[in-house]
C-alpha cells in the first residue's frame, strides 16, 4: 500500500456516506464503512473529517465504536482529536425561545418532524402531504426572518434548518485546514445537497476539489452517482488503490 497522498478528505454524511432515510434516525450505516474510513484516515495521515448538519454526538453514535473528526451542525460545532469548539445550546437563547413554537407546529401537522440540535433546529417535511409541507416551510422561514442577521434558514432536501448565520460547512473546512493534520493539504469535499454547494465554491476557490453526489446543478467539477458509488470509491482507496480525484467523472 502506498502511504502518502497530499489531500485532506472531507465527507458529508447523509446522502453521501449513507442513503437518506424517511426519518433522520433511520439511516443505515453499512458495516464495512467504519473500518474503511479508519484505514483511509491512516492513509491520509489523519486528515479525514465528517462535515455534516448533524450534531457531532449523533455522528459518533452512527459510526461507533470509531471516532472521527467532525464538523457538526453545518460547522457550528467542530471536534478535532479531543478538542471541541462551539455548539452549546445556552449560547443560543433567541433560537431556544422559538423552539416551542416549532414543536407545536410539528404536533399540529402530520409528518412534520422537529430535530432539535441545541444550537440549530431542523424542520423535516419529507413525510408530510404537500399542504402541510408548505406550511412547515413557511413557519421555518418566518422564524428565520425574525432571527435575521443572527440566524439563517438553510434549505435542503425536504428540510429547512435554522442555523447560526456565521456557520457554514465552507468555514468549517477552512478551519480544519489551519491546523495539523490538515494544514498544507488540498481539500477534497464530497457532498450531495444544495447546502453543500457553498462549501464546494470555497473549496474550489482554495484549489481543492469538490465532488457532487447524485443529480442536480452544481459548481463541483466532479460527480458520483449516489452513496453506493461513494462507498465503492472509499473502499477501493482503503484497500490501497491510488488516491486520485482527477479521474472521477465530470459533473
Ligand atoms: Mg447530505
Amino acid at each position: 500500500m502506498t502511504g502518502q497522498t497530499d489531500f485532506a478528505l472531507f465527507l458529508d454524511f447523509d446522502g453521501t456516506l449513507v442513503e437518506i432515510a424517511p426519518r433522520p434516525d433511520a439511516v443505515r450505516v453499512e458495516p464495512a464503512l467504519v473500518p474503511a474510513l479508519e484505514r483511509l484516515r491512516d492513509r491520509l495521515g489523519g486528515a479525514l473529517a465528517i462535515v455534516t448538519g448533524r450534531p457531532v454526538a449523533v455522528i459518533d453514535d452512527f459510526l461507533a465504536p470509531a471516532r472521527f473528526d467532525v464538523a457538526g451542525l453545518h460547522g457550528v460545532e467542530r471536534r478535532v482529536g479531543e478538542a471541541v469548539t462551539g455548539g452549546r445550546p445556552e449560547d443560543h437563547p433567541a433560537l431556544r425561545a422559538r423552539v416551542p413554537r416549532l414543536q407545536a407546529l410539528a404536533a399540529d401537522l402530520d409528518g412534520v418532524l422537529i430535530e432539535d440540535k441545541g444550537a440549530s433546529v431542523a424542520v423535516h417535511w419529507r413525510l408530510a402531504n404537500p399542504d402541510d409541507a408548505g406550511r412547515a416551510e413557511t413557519v421555518a422561514k418566518d422564524i428565520a426572518a425574525e432571527l435575521a442577521g443572527a440566524y439563517r434558514l438553510q434549505l435542503g432536501k425536504a428540510v429547512g434548518e435554522i442555523v447560526p448565520a456565521s456557520a457554514t460547512k465552507g468555514h468549517a473546512i477552512r478551519a480544519f485546514l489551519e491546523n495539523p493534520p490538515y494544514a498544507g493539504r488540498r481539500a477534497v469535499f464530497l457532498g450531495d445537497d444544495r447546502t453543500d454547494e457553498l462549501a464546494f465554491a470555497s473549496v474550489n476557490e482554495d484549489g481543492g476539489v469538490s465532488v457532487r453526489v447524485g443529480p442536480g446543478e452544481t459548481v463541483a467539477p466532479k460527480r458520483l452517482a449516489d452513496p453506493a458509488a461513494v462507498r465503492a470509491l472509499l473502499y477501493a482507496w482503503a484497500e490501497g488503490a491510488p488516491m486520485e480525484v482527477s479521474g472521477l467523472p465530470e459533473a
